[in-house]
């Protein structure tokens, strides 16, 4: 499987259980995330490009836009569906893509799910998507370790839910905690000390409905007191979807808590680190310019885009609004704008 192994560029760290040989790699962090496309979100310097961008244009002409790539990577929510509900008009766009041979790819920075939970969930609405085009985190974190050969005899501390364990499983890899560690608790009498696992070689954080104090304290043994312990995030995603009823707290939060008591920096395998973009250009053996990003948030999707060179178009479908994507606060411009990947399908009948 291992296709990153041989990705030229991507320079991803070479896994060392010691402390010596770890420490050597990110002698430099900034050179080392910047080599490996394995940035903090939302902290990522790309946008001196952005500041020089111009305004996003809206789109007035799909068919040059679908001409001009032969992949579309679409994120799911805010764009295939919201909450539980397709949005409008999206089977018939991605009937038409296929139809002209364009390679479709859906990337989700939610790892509560694994692909084949996500295949169903496409399959529930109604989408034929095969499990090989569906890319979400908790894959991505997975796919990291297998990348630099994280040692087999070296276990995963995972702060997150079931879609990371599938996915860890699926790659061979041991791992403890996940929802199991959610009824834990600390009961701090005189002199209490904590046992950790000394083979724990990563941490990987990701949204969990079940954080508790159990798993900081554990996660943060391990990356402090284990020689070389990777502390990986799925993403950094300040808020989240659970409900239509309101914006809750993201996986961002989960990894913050661990940046403080660790005073690490995470490496991110989500958007927008362009980790998943390395993968799938290696993967499909695609040129990056002939992909299209399609999201509707800025600071993941459309930087995610940006930052792997591809083109990028902003749906209004989901988080983002017009004005939003307007304010003069806002430096982040796709190359184009609509309001639902439908609008690919009317302005082509519109032509
Ligand atoms: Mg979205």
């Amino acid at each position: 499987m291992m296709l990153l192994s041989r990705i030229p560029n991507s320079s991803l760290l070479n896994y060392s259980p010691s402390l010596c040989s770890f420490s050597k790699s990110v002698a430099n962090p900034l050179l080392f995330k910047k080599r490996a496309g394995l940035f903090p979100a939302g902290r990522m310097a790309s946008n001196s490009s952005a500041a020089i961008r111009a305004s996003a244009q809206t789109l007035t002409d799909p068919d040059e836009l679908i001409g001009s790539v032969e992949t579309f990577i679409f994120d799911c929510d805010g764009v295939i569906w919201k909450g539980d509900s397709l949005i409008s008009g999206v089977p018939e766009t991605l009937d038409m893509l296929r139809s002209k041979g364009k390679r479709l790819v859906f990337v989700t920075n939610n790892s509560t799910k694994s692909r084949k939970q996500y295949g169903k969930k496409f399959e529930t609405l109604g989408l034929k998507v095969n499990e090989e085009e569906i890319f979400a985190s908790s894959f991505a974190a997975a796919a990291y370790l297998k990348s630099i050969d994280f040692p087999k005899d070296k276990k995963v501390y995972v702060i997150g839910e079931e879609g990371i364990l599938k996915e860890l499983e699926l790659a061979g890899f041991q791992y403890l905690g996940g929802p199991e560690d959610g009824e834990k608790k600390i009961e701090l009498k005189p002199g209490y000390y904590m046992e950790h696992d000394e083979s724990v070689g990563a941490v990987v954080v990701g949204f969990d409905r079940y954080f508790n104090y159990y798993k900081v304290q554990y996660g943060t043994l391990c990356i402090r007191e284990n020689p070389g312990c990777l502390f990986i995030a799925t993403n950094r995603d300040a808020v989240t979807h659970l409900t239509d009823a309101q914006e809750w707290a993201g996986g961002g939060s989960m990894v913050g808590a661990l940046c403080g008591s660790t005073q690490r920096e995470p490496l991110v395998v989500g958007k927008p680190s362009t980790f998943m973009m390395d993968y799938l250009s290696d993967k499909f053996g695609i040129l990056k310019s002939q992909i299209c990003m399609v999201g509707d948030r800025l600071d993941t999707d459309i930087l995610f885009g940006q930052n792997g060179g591809c083109k990028t178009l902003l749906v209004l479908s989901g988080v983002t609004s017009l004005e939003t994507l307007q304010s003069p606060k806002n430096s982040i411009q796709p190359d184009f704008y609509t309001n639902k990947i439908s609008d690919m399908l009317t302005l082509k009948g519109m032509a």
